[in-house]
């Protein structure tokens, strides 16, 4: 049978090939080697059979941070034939028990620091925390593992920022074209030593993790992100690799940068937008390394932008690696003239294979719909305006969120800024920018407005501009919209 492009099949075919290889450390110290977790991950498999009887078709859930335990799991679970679903650690008690129901979970192995948030799920699901891991794992019986009657799959919730979470079923293509279709574009090299600090529950985090052992990379995990832990890991592991989201880099820029710097050759980000001036003040404080995705949960990486095309233009997302087909297309399905703006069509090896509700994304002639617009430059450069939902019309007028956005995030007192559209009974709607300031500076509604008056159209100026300590944002660091629209009841 081919290997796929499953977690299983790598880490065979990784524990076959290199062995002795350090596969994961993480930030409670524990270090194994590539045989070391195949084995322990076998050892889960048939304990959790013995234990609890799962069979081939059921599903497992997966509520962990960054660990170890999160990559075995996942791994005995599709051993045994059974689904994976990875479920975001941020979700609150009342979205577990939904998606534990829709998703009909027999079993949730879980981080014990969430036992409480899981204490109204139904009596009847298995919950497996740390001790009852490593338990089931010291006691698992030896034998071998019978091939399960059918390929276990792996569930990706979507981020749920627009409403509830949607599970969506994850392909397994052939391995070789979407890890050619991410070293056609990034250095990325066998035996690096990379770190995942974007979540391994997320689309992104786990394309990661799958390119990583591909790659029999040594995997460096911590279970919250810290940006001066982060640093300390990277110099202290020589990592080359940092797998990040956009406003965890935001973060690293706020901690003074440690000396001499990690060696990194790739800090590759995805998952949201990059804000206006991120990649070069990232870039002249840890050299041309950054690398922009852009991508979904049911497109998986769609474009990536390299350090030269961010030098050029900052929030480009770039081209279209190997393998991919990238379309902007209007309402007819018809493709628009480059530099204008359509939605965004994607075909690739990767794309989803469905909702698990059984809902399903617009098709047109083997290309998905993102539900984002875009526009791609005369030099093929792809920039992202943002989701066709998120886009505001004020008074007949579109704007885009980012546009606005990128433009008050130049603000020096800025820290970060989030547009959105609300009711208005002039103009229909008429934005309001929620903006957090760096500790000690101020600014004056009317001087924002001004600044944005001078460069953008009189439709795009917020006419409300509120001041917060944060952005809410989500576990991969998406703002949240729905919390930001609470604001006005
Ligand atoms: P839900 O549909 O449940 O709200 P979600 O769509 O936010 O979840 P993801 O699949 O994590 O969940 O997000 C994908 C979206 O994030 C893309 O459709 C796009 O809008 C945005 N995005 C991701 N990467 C980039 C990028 N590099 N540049 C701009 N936007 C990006």
């Amino acid at each position: 049978r081919a290997w796929g492009w499953s977690l299983a099949g790598e880490l065979r075919q990784a524990a076959a090939r290199d062995p002795g290889r350090t596969a994961v450390v993480d930030d409670q110290g524990v270090e194994l080697t590539y045989a070391e977790l195949l084995d322990r991950a076998e050892r889960l498999a048939r304990a959790i059979r013995a234990a609890l009887g799962v069979q081939a078709g059921e599903r497992i859930g997966v509520l962990c941070r960054n660990h170890h335990g999160l990559i075995e799991t996942i791994v005995a679970a599709t051993l045994l034939g059974a689904d994976a679903v990875l479920v975001n650690t941020g979700l609150s008690a009342a979205q577990l028990a939904t998606v534990s129901e829709e998703q009909r979970l027999r079993v949730l192995v879980h981080d014990a620091e969430f036992a409480e948030r899981i204490l109204g799920l139904p009596a009847e699901l298995h919950r497996l925390d740390e001790r009852a891991r490593e338990e089931l794992i010291a006691n698992a019986l030896p034998g071998e593992l019978r091939p399960p009657a059918r390929d276990g799959r792996i569930i990706v919730l979507t981020s749920g920022t627009t409403g509830a979470p949607k599970g969506a079923r994850r392909p397994t293509p052939n391995g070789f074209g979407p890890l050619v279709s991410i070293i056609d574009r990034i250095p990325l090299h066998a035996r690096d030593r990379v770190m995942i600090a974007a979540p391994l529950f997320h689309t992104w985090g786990y394309a990661a993790l799958q390119v990583a052992f591909a790659l029999r990379a040594t995997i460096v995990l911590h279970r919250r992100f810290d940006p001066a832990a982060t640093l300390a890991d990277l110099v202290r592991h020589r990592c080359e690799a940092l797998f990040a989201v956009p406003v965890m880099v935001q973060r690293l820029l706020e901690v003074p940068p440690p000396d001499p710097r990690p060696p990194l050759k790739v800090v590759a980000v995805s998952g949201s937008a990059l804000p206006g001036n991120l990649a070069p003040r990232f870039m002249d404080v840890y050299g041309d390394v950054l690398y922009n995705l852009y991508g979904s949960t049911e497109v998986s990486w769609a474009s990536i932008a390299g350090p030269a095309e961010l030098r050029e233009a900052p929030t480009t997302a770039g081209r279209p690696p190997h393998g991919t087909r990238l379309e902007i297309l209007d309402a007819d399905g018809q493709p628009v003239p480059s530099g204008r703006a359509g939605r965004i069509f994607v075909g690739n090896e990767m794309l989803f294979e469905g909702y698990t509700s059984g809902a399903e994304r617009d098709r047109h002639e083997g290309l998905l719909d993102t539900g984002d617009l875009g526009r791609i430059s005369a030099e093929g450069l792809l920039f992202v305006d943002g989701r066709a939902d998120d886009m505001i019309v004020s008074g007949g007028e579109n704007v885009f969120p980012s546009e606005v956005e990128d433009l008050l995030a130049r603000l020096p007192q800025v820290r970060e800024a989030a547009v959105i559209g609300v009711p208005d009974p002039e103009y229909g709607q008429r934005l309001a920018a929620f903006l957090a300031l760096h500790p000690g500076e101020t600014l004056d509604p009317e001087a924002v407005r001004e600044y944005v008056r001078h460069y953008l159209a009189r439709f795009s100026v917020p006419r409300d501009v509120v001041f917060v300590k944060y952005l809410p944002r989500n576990a991969t660091g998406k703002v949240l919209v729905r919390e930001l629209r609470r604001y006005y009841g």
